[in-house]
């Protein structure tokens, strides 16, 4: 089995504990990972802090930072492919999503090289006489960067790239199911000649790794993508070091399908919304509200499309549904869609592990008819192929329904009248809306939550403040000496 090395200070470090990663699609363990300890997670703080402080980094120009940034992007281009693959064997997504996502993760990379040298502050028209005010845009520190295991390439260089243009250093933790990829990715960090210490790459569980992290006294920021319950134990772990932290999480996002819409186009965005990437998505539309009038054919066309999926191994290029990425989410669709049905859902195809797969993870698409969204499949964030249908009868009746969830991350609206488009996307509570599309993304465009779903954005210009802080300097231009302040005139 391959065994990998933790990232740290510039060398890649054997670690004192290991753990096994599983391929989803046999259950097999395929390579060993080190489980970073409290000394590993320290050791990684430290060398990002020194990097910082005392290394040649902050040395650097904002365009030699952004020059680093750029080499690191042609090197994600040139190895896309073996990224994708790697991601692939770990967490089980399909080999033709890894690759085209490992690519695009580039364009990530470029983006924020741009921006390197184009963070910048201002002269204050300041209201005292003889004073020169202005600010400038302080990297904030220390950054870790923590992420889940459904698009590691992807969340991580969300963060990683802002952070490094803005002149921080970064700790980033992979998450322990699926942690190859970002070990690929460090080997490229130090192909492209960051100095030691600038980029640190461990993984670990939550206790102690994920712990020593986010509390740890030389941290100044937390980034997190994950689930709601590991973001509050991060919320309490940075009340032992004031870090600043940014939350992207869960979602239950609704897809609503009125009957002015086109319908084969409001298909294919249900399917890509619920059965793309297995349902593995933060932003899975799996509250699909159709209206009345076309549920029949809405519900027809999904069956006859379900019977043309093929379930299989995720590095076949025909397969268009792979593993779930562990046997407990497997199990969870598993009991989430029992409870459904006994509350009086109506299963219409799928819920079953497909019988054709001997071994693996695999759940079968799934189509759930609820009458209401009391039902369980409609309440559970799933990260699995499990659309739960609803049918509505009004625009205002459905505006509810939608923003009646604990999150509010994406939403899909497939209408032909575009003011109603327009007065839909207004009211929904949520940081993404799709009108006739779903699950498009760019590092251009914010990314983001309402509600439960955190309230941080990634991606765009804006995110780099998110990683700056403002410093202010006051200069005395009079020729006087300062006032005694203790003489009244
Ligand atoms: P998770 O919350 O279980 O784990 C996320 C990361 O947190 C992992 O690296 C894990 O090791 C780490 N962690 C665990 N305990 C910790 C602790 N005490 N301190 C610090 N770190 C700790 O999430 P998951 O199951 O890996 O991923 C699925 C979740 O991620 C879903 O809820 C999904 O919606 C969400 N997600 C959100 C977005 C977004 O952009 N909003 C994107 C992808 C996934």
């Amino acid at each position: 089995m391959e065994k990998y090395k933790h990232y740290i200070n510039g060398k890649f470090i054997e670690g004192s504990e290991y753990f096994d990663s599983i391929d989803p699609s046999n259950g097999k363990p395929w390579a060993l990972f080190p489980a970073a300890n409290e000394e590993d997670s320290n050791f990684a703080v430290e060398s990002a802090y020194n990097a910082l402080f005392k290394g040649p980094w902050s040395k650097l120009t904002a365009t030699q930072r952004g020059k680093l940034l750029h080499k690191l992007g042609d090197l994600i281009s040139e190895n896309a492919n073996h990224l994708g693959d790697i991601e692939t064997k770990d967490s089980g997504k399909l080999r033709a999503e890894t690759r085209s996502q490992s690519g695009y993760v580039a364009d990530y990379y470029y983006y924020y090289a741009g921006l390197a040298d184009k963070i910048q502050g201002d002269v204050l028209p300041i209201d005292k006489p003889d004073m020169r005010v202005f600010t400038t845009r302080e990297p904030i520190g220390v950054v870790v960067a923590i992420v889940p295991w459904n698009a590691q390439m992807f969340l991580s260089a969300t963060k990683i790239a802002p952070a490094l243009a803005a002149g921080n250093t970064v700790v980033v933790k992979a998450s322990e199911q699926a942690p190859a990829a970002l070990f690929k990715l460090a080997e490229l960090i130090d192909q492209a000649g960051f100095p030691p210490g600038v980029v640190n790459i461990i993984t670990g569980y939550g206790e102690p790794c994920g712990r020593v992290l986010t509390s740890h006294p030389k941290v100044a920021s937390v980034a997190f993508t994950g689930g709601c319950d590991v973001a509050k134990m991060i919320v309490k772990n940075t009340a032992e070091n004031f870090a600043h932290v940014s939350l992207e999480l869960g979602g239950k996002s609704p897809m609503i399908i009125f009957d002015d819409c086109e319908i084969d186009s409001a298909v294919n965005g249900i399917v890509a919304g619920n059965f793309g990437a297995s349902g593995q998505s933060c932003v899975a539309g799996s509250r699909v509200f159709v209206h009345r009038n076309i549920y029949k054919q809405i519900v027809e066309k999904l069956e006859k499309e379900s019977k043309n999926i093929v379930i299989g191994d995720p590095l076949d290029k025909r397969t268009h549904v792979g593993p779930l990425a562990t046997l407990a989410q497997v199990e969870r669709a598993k009991d989430v869609l029992k409870e459904s049905i006994s509350q009086g859902a109506e299963l219409v195809f799928g819920g079953n592990i497909p019988k054709h797969m001997k071994s693996g993870w695999y759940f079968e698409p799934t189509l759930l008819l609820c009458h209401d969204q009391s039902i369980k499949s409609v309440q559970t964030e799933l990260f699995a192929p499990v659309i739960s249908l609803i049918i509505f009868d009004s625009e205002d009746e459905v505006i509810d329904m939608a923003n009646d969830s604990e999150f509010g991350l994406g939403a899909g609206v497939f209408t032909q009248n575009l003011a109603r488009a327009h007065r839909v996307s207004q009211q929904i509570r949520s940081g993404i809306v799709w009108i006739n599309t779903y699950r498009a993304i760019s590092p251009i465009s914010p990314f983001g939550g309402f509600k439960n779903s955190g309230g941080s954005r990634e991606a765009g210009l804006d995110v780099i403040y998110e990683y700056t802080r403002t410093k202010t300097t006051w200069i005395n231009t009079s020729s006087e000496p300062m006032a005694n302040p203790f003489v009244i005139r």
